[in-house]
């Protein structure tokens, strides 16, 4: 089936000649169009995706024109990026009707490398969420099992790599919403460190952890996917240069001699032990193949959600603060002076869980609590981020289940805000450490799909696609796909 090809796979079969963009293009629209209304991974189709397949295969015809290295493969972005023409939500009723004006660098150099921009993908609301229930535009269901969340807040992303709907997607990871939903879909996802992709053109959300990745069907997917978007953007001032992806295919997946560091804190008892027996094949394969492993402490690792959920939310109110109504997206009837129109725009526009977020963030920040809060998570955080620098000096890698469950059922945490926080628990120090990380699939409980994660130095990606491209080559979790895709 054209549309299960991997991003690689149907380079190859592209330049072959044996199908065409076109080809590949319709074969994803027809699966998004027989399974999307029960999953609800998309919540936008481009119009003009045909079109442009059909005018890279014209180009590649007549010969003599450079193509990118995408060239006539769909692609899909999160809701929270602008791609210009198509809606950018942020899943949010306030931007319910905002269409992108302009691309977000990432879109703007995915079209560059000739990639066709598929559609739009459902995501919890403004990324606040690990499970893609707050969208304002319903909830995303997991291609293993419909009645289970996808994970979030990338889930439509995430969904609709493994429904087979797109080889390859984007998301945003600010505390795990790539590498978390990528774990409970059973496909690749990847954040990169804090600076490598350019955030132009992102819905901020918490500016100082948030990161675009991408998510693929395997660990060269996403290799190639990071290559075309990473390095350095004037326009997005965090952004360093020193990324420089090897090509996919060149990666080595020589693993011998890496040190790899199992941290005591992440395998406590009480862990699911279904999950732990997954992992632990994992570390089997790579120290089959000639990895060191080693246990690892990182002392401050308990601390770590604590000072996320201050530090997000102060960021994130900030950065909400400008949507008020006027400037863009919905705007409740006037009221009688501005600030009551303020008021009811965002009280109407804004969901609970983003309501919560702005109102625990503007505590935070306020007089008196400052200092007590926002400025003690900030020294948490320097805590945790040296705990890796000193883990660091001793292994290449750090490996950890990405998920302490896998995906649960629609609803059963939906009225439970600290729950759903606590599924971050491994997810969202590699952010508040700047560091890259790598969720892939490694196993399956109860059907559903456990991700394996790789944590590594900055700009160490490199290492982490070494160590997943061997598991990847001596094992087969990646390359299972729910029934329904067939
Ligand atoms: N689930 C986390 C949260 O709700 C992470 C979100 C994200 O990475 N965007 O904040």
């Amino acid at each position: 089936m054209i549309q299960s090809f991997t991003i690689i796979e149907a380079k190859q079969k592209i330049a072959a000649g044996e199908i065409t963009s076109k080809a590949l293009t319709e074969a994803c629209l027809e699966r998004i169009k027989k399974q999307n209304g029960a999953l609800n991974a998309f919540i936008q189709i481009s119009e003009t995706a045909l079109k442009e397949a059909e005018s890279i295969d014209v180009k590649r015809a007549a010969g003599g024109q450079e193509l990118g290295v995408l060239a006539g493969i769909p692609i899909a972005v999160k809701a929270n990026m602008l791609a210009k023409g198509l809606k950018a939500t942020a899943g949010s009723r306030i931007l319910e009707n905002y269409v992108a004006p302009y691309d977000a660098t990432v879109v703007e150099r995915l079209r560059a490398a000739g990639a066709i921009i598929l559609g739009v993908t459902n995501m919890d609301e403004f990324a606040m969420g690990s499970s893609t229930e707050t969208s304002h535009f319903g909830q995303t269901h997991n291609p293993w099992n419909q009645t289970k969340v996808p994970g979030g807040s990338s889930g439509g992303s995430a969904a609709a790599v493994a429904a087979d709907f797109v080889p390859g997607a984007f998301g945003s990871d600010t505390g795990g919403s790539i590498r978390q939903p990528a774990s409970l879909c059973g496909v690749v996802g990847l954040k990169p460190t804090y600076g490598r992709v350019s955030r132009y053109g992102l819905m901020a959300m918490a500016s100082s952890l948030d990161q675009i990745g991408p998510f693929a069907r395997t660990v060269e997917d996403a290799a190639l996917l990071l290559q075309v978007v990473e390095g350095d953007d004037p326009k997005d001032a965090t952004t360093v240069a020193g990324g420089d992806t090897t090509v996919a295919e060149l990666i080595s997946e020589d693993v011998a001699g890496l040190r790899i560091g199992l941290p005591k804190e992440y395998f406590l008892e009480g862990m699911d032990e279904r999950i732990r027996t997954s992992v632990f094949q994992a570390v089997e394969v790579l120290q089959q193949g000639g990895a060191d492993v080693h246990e690892i402490s990182l002392p401050h690792a308990e601390y770590a959600l604590a000072a996320y959920y201050i530090i997000m939310p102060c960021e994130s109110s900030s950065n909400l603060g400008r949507f008020d109504g006027m400037r863009y997206g919905y705007a409740a009837s006037s009221g009688r002076t501005l600030m009551e129109t303020y008021e009811r725009s965002r009280g109407e526009g804004f969901g609970s869980e983003v309501k919560r977020r702005i109102m625990l963030g503007s505590y935070a920040l306020s007089k008196g609590y400052y200092d007590a809060y926002y400025k003690k998570a900030l020294q948490v955080r320097m805590l945790i981020r040296r705990d890796f620098d000193e883990v660091f000096k001793h292994v290449d890698a750090i490996l950890t289940p990405t998920s302490p469950s896998v995906a649960w059922n629609i609803g059963e945490k939906f009225d439970d805000p600290l729950t759903m926080y606590l599924s971050d628990i491994y997810t969202i120090s590699a952010n508040l450490a700047a560091i890259p990380a790598m969720s892939l699939p490694c196993g399956f409980v109860d059907g559903l799909p456990v991700g394996l994660q790789l944590m590594g130095r900055p700009f160490g990606e490199e290492t982490l696609f070494r160590l997943g491209k061997h598991y990847q080559t001596k094992t087969d979790w990646h390359t299972k796909r729910p029934e329904k895709n067939v």
